[in-house]
């Protein structure tokens, strides 16, 4: 564990000694679904076809402008149809089992989703609210663990155990807004918002999970719910050429890309994917991103790995590599974990390796890491659902670098 982390304070909040609590069966959760779905739930639960419309949008009020976790507070329906719909419907997000803030004022939660199966804990993800000057990120994760296999990354230890649904999803989103206390019911200035900004850069890889992404970004940015525009919405990808344009026409969000590398030889290590789509079909799909535009640039992330991918020559490789396309360069300082098989390059090999970058006309292209002493900076998520594969993967923890 990083030196750091007694810093960190860890809270427990999970319900002592209960057993996990879950939706009831019974209880249909309505979060995730889009209008027209939720227009079809009401009326197979009997409400006139001409009150749905109606209803669609008090509910839709009720849990997304509004945060509601049930309908005792949706005034605007009647007393009987919230005690109905009540028995019926939940409005469950997941739960929150800890929370621990960084001395940066960096927050992670680790979040339980419903289970799968009476009597077994649901699986755990984890999310992360970065506070900055004027603004606030919230990381969400978009699978617990991941099927790839990329060898820097923690989430890459883990093996896939499934896929979040859309409710889940969005449901990171309304957990930190409950955590944060940003409701509008809050006394908050709605102005004042403290998530602005979402990164698809927690566990999993969302294009492999691209219908519940797509729904749950839908949801997210509407303009009567949640209301976070998809310019402030990054999706993270580590290169799955085919769905990349179709990202682009269908969920509209910016775009970042995982590329750490600039040969394909480097690349089939770090992110083994870039065998099945080398580099060259890489940044044809991205020279293809619907949208792209100067004012709408790709953001290539470059995680920096000592003596693996940091030399001069690949500052100017990078450069040359990405001409042409409306690009952001972002520095990943590598954040290790127990374990991992690299060490972050040094400060001045990351400064010289910038300049270079910067020359090329990119700006601040080094991100802070933040929350390091909760391992909650990017890369270092992993769910406790499959404790420590990562030893099995890398027997020696000493073991600096993989190759
Ligand atoms: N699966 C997606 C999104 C999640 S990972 C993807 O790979 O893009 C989010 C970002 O964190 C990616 O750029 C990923 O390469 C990077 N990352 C993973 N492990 C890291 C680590 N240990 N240190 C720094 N960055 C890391
Ligand atoms: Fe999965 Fe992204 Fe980690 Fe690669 S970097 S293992 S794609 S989460």
């Amino acid at each position: 564990m990083p030196v750091l982390t007694f810093m960190a304070q860890s809270l427990d909040i999970a319900h002592k000694g209960s057993s996990v609590p879950v939706a009831t069966p019974a209880r249909k959760n309505l979060l995730g679904l889009d209008r027209e779905e939720l227009g079809a739930v009401l009326a197979e639960a009997g409400v006139a076809p001409r009150e749905i419309k109606m209803r669609v949008g008090q509910i839709w009020n009720g849990i997304y402008t509004r945060g509601l976790q049930d309908f005792s507070g949706m005034t605007a329906l009647s007393k009987d149809l919230r005690a109905a719909f009540g028995t019926q419907f939940s409005l469950s997000r997941p739960e929150i089992v800890t929370e621990q803030k960084s001395v940066d004022g960096t927050r992670k939660w680790l979040l339980r989703l419903a289970s799968d199966k009476p009597g077994i804990p649901g699986p755990e993800v984890e999310a992360v609210y970065i506070p900055e000057e004027g603004r606030g990120t919230l990381c969400i994760s978009s699978q617990v663990g991941c099927t790839l296999t990329c060898t820097f990354c923690h989430t890459g230890t883990q093996k896939l155990v499934r896929n979040l649904t859309a409710g889940e999803i969005v449901g990171q989103l309304m957990v930190a807004r409950d955590a944060l206390g940003e409701w509008p019911n809050s006394g908050r200035n709605s102005d004042d918002r403290m998530v602005t900004n979402i990164v698809m850069m927690g566990m999993g890889e969302p294009l492999y999970n691209f219908d519940n992404v797509r729904a749950a970004l839908d949801i997210i940015s509407d303009g009567e719910g949640l209301s976070l525009s998809k310019r402030r919405i990054t999706l993270s990808t580590s290169g799955v050429v085919p769905e990349i344009v179709r990202a682009g026409e269908e969920i509209g969000s910016m775009l970042a890309i995982s590329l750490h590398a600039v040969n394909d030889e480097t690349r089939n290590k770090l992110v083994p994917l870039n065998k099945k789509y080398p580099i060259a079909e890489l940044l044809e799909a991205c020279r293809n991103y619907p949208g792209l535009s100067n004012a709408r640039r790709i953001t290539f992330e470059y995680v920096m790995l000592k003596g693996v991918n940091d030399s001069i020559e690949d500052a100017k490789s990078l450069v040359r590599l990405l001409k042409g396309i409306p690009a952001k360069i972002n520095l990943i300082p590598f954040n290790p974990w127990p374990g991992s098989p690299y060490e972050c390059s040094d400060w001045p090999t990351i400064e010289k390796f910038a300049d270079v970058v910067n020359r090329a006309g990119y700006a601040s292209p080094v991100r802070t890491p933040r929350g390091r002493d909760i391992m909650a900076a990017c890369g270092q998520l992993k769910s406790e659902t499959v404790k420590a594969r990562a030893s099995e993967r890398f027997k020696q923890p000493e073991t600096s670098q993989a190759h």
